[in-house]
């Protein structure tokens, strides 16, 4: 029985290498990892509505900058190496998806409350925190 089940565990493989051979000579494979060295070799995603206010370029493209202290202030990769805005503190964003759609940022230089945020966005930290249990139960 044993004998049997391994035999049969040996024409599998030989059946499933045979398909892998197959691929490999019809050069499927090869386009797969020719397709994955693009994507790799090519990270320039686009943002979307989001134009950088350094060089104006519309949409910014590959990595976003952010200001986590002005209202809206984007930049683009080249702008925020180049240190036009560099007195403030920047979010970088690879992927268009990981945008937050709100970002408080307190520092310790500044003191009151955020000067560029509206009165009706404002949030209690605090009271968000009681709302959601499974945050305080992870933490
Ligand atoms: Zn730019
Ligand atoms: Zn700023």
């Amino acid at each position: 029985m044993g004998k049997f089940c391994y035999d049969n565990l040996k024409d599998q493989a030989s059946v499933v290498r045979e398909e892998i051979e197959k691929l490999v000579n019809q050069g499927e494979i090869e386009q797969l990892v020719q397709k994955a060295r693009v994507n790799k070799s090519q990270p320039q995603v686009s943002h979307p509505n989001i134009i950088c206010d350094g060089c104006d370029a519309n949409p910014v493209m590959g990595i976003r900058y952010k200001c986590t202290q002005c209202d809206d202030y984007d930049l683009c990769a080249k702008c925020e190496h180049s240190g036009v805005h560099s007195h403030h503190t920047f979010l970088k964003i690879r992927d268009p998806k990981q945008a937050p759609a709100k970002l408080i940022c307190k520092y310790p230089a500044q003191t009151g409350p955020m000067p560029n945020f509206h009165h009706d966005q404002k949030l209690d930290i605090q009271e968000i925190a009681k709302n959601v249990p499974q945050m305080a139960q992870v933490a």
